[in-house]
């Protein structure tokens, strides 16, 4: 556990790197699409790859809410460099979880140092929610897996050197017969397809995946089979608190533009901010952010006293999501006619933040998770 200084320290190196190297380019790779490479290699070169994989294996993993404010803080200046790396944490949260002291050894150290970069493929056309009805099989023959199926909305997809990749590898329809495999993307038969036109977060790439044939090591297995689903219950909770947490940082960055607005913009001989109206959407705006803030803390804080945290995982995950939406709407109504143009960043944060009401769960499914824990 660190203390609070590391912890500290961390954070402001992060925030000085935000500020200073992904805002100045954020509003050019919302309009342009592209991904992103220099800024994220020098995510690396300041650890941030590593940020959830143990010293151990090269990286610089504290604690859980040094994780969540680090991709609060990128997202506060360029959401899409959050979910690059909350992608990439994933797929090594996985490795980490279930995986063996040589698949460790091997794939976090490169992980980590930001050498190759990772991405986890869970969700197929015809299962997004239901991840319990994939149809990519990976079948056992000697000492490899032929693995065949089909990926979409792929986070990093195109730009990974690795995939986490869900799969059956057995018919019988329990939770235990789907497994995940570790797939470098040099594998003959593993196919790039489309990657989506996105509404928001659009320098992050989501692609289409499509697996023929592909002969993947039995080493390559994750943990045992039948273990993916477990595995990934587990490493979800992390990644849901970590959506959580960029959506915070999306609406603080509302909230902060909103209040300086409404300081400097006159209507009526007087600062808007001077009416009722106004100062009521930023005591609420205010009070949400709080909110949040604290569900998130108290997740990190069971997380790392490895008690339960599932039930508020998906609280923290719900609430926050939601509330960053209805809070970078009101930032919007704050800046009038003016927020609803591209001089300002109010539009591309409402594009951004409506994102992170579906990934990693929709709130639908966060609710159903709440309420089977009550
Ligand atoms: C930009 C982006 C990046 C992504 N990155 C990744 C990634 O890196 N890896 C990956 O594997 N996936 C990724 N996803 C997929 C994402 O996790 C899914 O889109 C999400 O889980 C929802 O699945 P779906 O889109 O198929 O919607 P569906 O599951 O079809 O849901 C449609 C609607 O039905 C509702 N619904 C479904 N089931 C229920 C139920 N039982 N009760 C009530 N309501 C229900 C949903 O809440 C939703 O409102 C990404 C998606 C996007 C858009």
């Amino acid at each position: 556990m660190p203390g609070f200084q590391t912890q500290r320290m961390i954070l402001k190196e992060v925030k000085r790197f935000a500020k200073d190297r992904i805002a100045p380019i954020a509003g050019e790779i919302d309009e342009t699409a592209d991904f992103p490479s220099d800024t994220v290699a020098e995510m690396s070169r300041i650890g941030l790859t590593g940020i959830l994989i143990p010293e151990a294996y090269g990286g610089t993993y504290t604690d859980h809410l040094t994780y969540y404010w680090t991709v609060r803080e990128l997202a506060r200046c360029c959401p899409s460099h959050a979910m690059i790396l909350l992608s990439h944490s994933l797929c090594a949260n996985l490795i980490n979880l279930l995986g063996g002291t040589q698949q460790k050894e091997f794939y976090l150290s490169r992980l980590a140092a930001g050498e190759w970069l990772g991405a986890c493929a869970m969700t197929e056309p015809q299962a997004g929610s239901d991840l319990g009805s994939i149809e990519t099989v990976a079948e056992r023959h000697k000492d490899t897996y032929i693995l065949n199926g089909h990926k979409h909305f792929i986070t990093n997809g195109a730009n990974s050197d690795i995939v986490v990749v869900l799969a059956a590898t057995s018919r019988q329809e329990t939770l235990f017969n789907k497994s995940l495999f570790i797939v470098p993307k040099s594998l003959s038969g593993f196919d790039i397809g489309r990657s989506e036109n996105k509404m928001g977060v659009r320098a992050s790439e989501t692609t289409e995946l499509f697996f023929n044939n592909v002969r993947v090591p039995a080493q390559n297995l994750i943990g045992s089979e039948g273990q993916g689903m477990l595995g990934i219950l587990e490493a979800v909770d992390c990644s849901r608190v970590a959506i959580a947490s960029i959506a915070l940082g999306i609406a603080e960055s509302a909230f902060d533009a909103a209040r300086a607005y409404s300081k400097q913009r006159k209507q009526f001989g007087e600062p808007i901010g001077n009416f009722d109206a106004i100062r009521f959407y930023l005591a609420e705006m205010a009070t949400d952010i709080e909110c949040s803030r604290l569900l998130i803390e108290n997740t990190a804080r069971l997380q790392d006293r490895k008690k339960r945290h599932s039930k508020q995982a998906s609280m923290a995950k719900v609430f926050t999501t939601e509330m960053a939406f209805k809070t970078v709407s009101k930032a919007m109504q704050i800046h009038g006619g003016y927020g609803y143009i591209k001089d300002y960043p109010l539009e591309r944060w409402l594009r951004d933040v409506r994102l992170f009401m579906i990934v990693e769960g929709t709130s639908e499914i966060q609710k159903r998770m709440i309420a089977k824990h009550l």
